[in-house]
Formats: structure tokens, C-alpha cells, sequence
């Protein structure tokens, strides 16, 4: 199983940020695979990290986290 390096929110909470590995997931008929080249982090994930009314209202841990991203697209669903 082939696997990429991922940002993930583990549970709800302050904290709770960890970069682990995931396998990469299935391409679905309307995805894209994208090979990440470079990422950023922004004002989103500092509320996700700090679970305030934000992150709350809008997220549902455990979730691969991160949106700030660019990247080859290396596979392409049936479109
Ligand atoms: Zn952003």
C-alpha cells in the first residue's frame, strides 16, 4: 500500500495536531490525485489547531487537515 505524509486533527480539542502517513486514497470518478509539491499553513488551520467557535462549527475530527497546497496532478477520475 502505497502511503502519503499527512496533516491530521486526531480528536476535538487544543492541540491534537500531528503529521503522520495515510495510504493515498482512491481516485473517484470526479477526483484528482495530486502529487503535493508545496504547502502553507493558514489562519484556518491555527483555529483548527486551537479548536475555537471556528473550528468547531465547521470540522469533524479525525480529519486529514490542510487546503494551502500546490501540487502536480498525477491521476484523473473519469471525468
Ligand atoms: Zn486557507
Amino acid at each position: 500500500m502505497e502511503m502519503m505524509k499527512c496533516v491530521v486533527k486526531e480528536q476535538k480539542g487544543d492541540g491534537y495536531v500531528v503529521l503522520t502517513e495515510k495510504p493515498i486514497p482512491e481516485v473517484g470518478d470526479n477526483d484528482v490525485l495530486i502529487r503535493v509539491k508545496a504547502v502553507a499553513i493558514c489562519g484556518t488551520d491555527v483555529h483548527i489547531k486551537h479548536w475555537d467557535d471556528y473550528a468547531q462549527k465547521r470540522m469533524n475530527p479525525p480529519t486529514i487537515i490542510g487546503h494551502e497546497y500546490s501540487g502536480v496532478v498525477v491521476k484523473v477520475g473519469k471525468m
